[in-house]
């Protein structure tokens, strides 16, 4: 492996670094994290998001057929540190369509759904925003036992059920859903589907789910007798359950943006630490010094997996290993921020703007969302369980 980056590679980090100075409030961490919560960041991120695509970075790895610029996965890593890094929105959940509904229909849509929809993904505009329909009350991780069920009718399919912490379905244009299509079957993760719903569609529902610091991202989406054109089934029917491990692992490479997130929340309480004189404690410098060398493994280690890929190798338990360490990561860069800024940290994390509030709320925010980080995409034991099986070849654990 090369761990110097190429002219090309250090000229777009330092490009997009220009962008945030030119499109971003000044100083702009508190908001790294939280761009579905309000109606006016929304609208922020999809004025930037329409930028990032004028500039074709939402698509920086798509074949150029498909209005991409057939970038490396390692130039795609920079991407992802950078907006990570900045805390450049407009490229996060409302963005599924970029990381891993398009991709994934490249591979297994027809060329009509490929026409349809690929192109308003990647313009960055609303008509681009999709929301990912897997969870069920009775089916997480064990994803396989959905129950939502889409019956064929002509030249349509009757759907009825529900879906639970659906992210940001309230702002989606379209919703990529899996389901059961037949219910006959011998093992669970057979009869599945997926297809493209409109979220506009008579019989689906929207209700908000508001989260522990007071938050509009997720949702539950109740279908009655919703009706999906035939043709929005993608790929091949009953044999969804390979195609959403496809799309799950687009989903998965996610370390990248985390590890852009660490090192700039990790600059900062830095900063902070110099500027109030705690670096003078030792316990303080020890757990900087292991959080440092923590978010260095994490940095190496998503440039590692996207140089595999680069080079024609199939990843597949590396995202999860990725995935799994962040996870771990954030949460203790959470507990150490806390910790360091003692009683500020306990600031309402909605009070951004309080004189109590230190670093912009960053670390109080962090503190609530690395729980969540380390469920969404697949929980930390998931991941783990995959790196168990795939990567060191152990007997499932389940
Ligand atoms: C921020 C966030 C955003 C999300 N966005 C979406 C979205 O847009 N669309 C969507 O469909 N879903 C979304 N989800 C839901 C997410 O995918 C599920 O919460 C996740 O898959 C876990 O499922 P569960 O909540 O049912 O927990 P469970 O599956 O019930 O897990 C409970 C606990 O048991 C452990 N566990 C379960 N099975 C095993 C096993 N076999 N081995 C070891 N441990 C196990 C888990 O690790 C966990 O600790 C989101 C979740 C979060 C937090």
């Amino acid at each position: 492996m090369d761990f110097q980056f190429s002219k090309e590679e250090e000229r777009l980090r330092r490009d997009i670094r220009e962008f945030a100075k030119e499109n971003l409030p000044d100083h702009h961490i508190g908001h790294i994290l939280d761009e579905e919560h309000s109606r006016e960041a929304w609208a922020f991120s999809m004025t930037i998001s329409k930028k990032l695509a004028e500039k074709k970075w939402l698509t920086l790895s798509w074949p150029v057929e498909f209005g991409g610029l057939a970038a490396s996965e390692v130039i795609k890593t920079i991407f992802s540190e950078e907006v990570g890094y900045w805390g450049i929105p407009g490229t996060t959940m409302g963005q599924a369509g970029t990381s891993w509904v398009a991709p994934s229909l490249m591979l297994f849509g027809s060329r009509a759904q490929q026409e349809k929809y690929i192109p308003p993904i990647a313009s960055g505009s609303e008509d681009g925003i999709w929301c990912t329909g897997y969870s069920e009350p009775d089916a997480g991780t064990d994803m396989a036992s959905m129950e939502t069920f889409a019956e064929r009718v002509g030249d349509e399919y009757i759907l009825n059920g529900q879906k639970v912490w659906t992210s940001c379905a309230h702002f989606a244009k379209w919703l990529w859903l899996a389901c059961r299509t037949d219910r006959n079957v011998e093992k669970k993760h057979h009869g599945l589907s997926l297809f493209i719903v409109d979220m506009e569609s008579d019989g689906l529902t929207v209700n908000p789910l508001i989260n522990m610091v007071g938050g509009h991202v997720f949702n539950e989406l109740f279908f009655k007798d919703v009706r999906i054109p035939a043709e929005n089934l993608v790929g091949v029917e009953n044999q969804g359950w390979s195609q959403l491990m496809t799309a799950l692992s687009f989903e998965r490479r996610i370390a990248a943006g985390v590890t852009g997130i660490a090192r700039r929340l990790f600059d900062e309480l830095l900063e902070y630490t110099r500027a109030s004189g705690l670096i003078s404690q030792a316990r303080v410098r020890s757990k900087l010094a292991g959080l440092a060398i923590d978010i260095n493994c994490l940095r190496l280690l998503s440039y590692e997996t996207a140089w595999k890929a680069d080079q024609g190798m199939t990843v597949i338990h590396e995202p999860s290993r990725n995935k799994a360490a962040g996870d771990v990561l954030m949460e203790k860069l959470a507990r150490i921020g806390a910790d360091i800024l003692g009683s500020y940290s306990q600031v309402d994390v909605m009070q951004k703007e309080s004189k109590w509030t230190k670093l912009q709320g960053a670390f109080e925010h962090l503190y609530y969302y690395c729980i969540g980080m380390a469920i969404a995409a697949g929980t930390t034991d998931t991941q783990r369980n995959i790196v168990g099986q795939f990567g060191l070849q152990l007997p499932r654990s389940y």
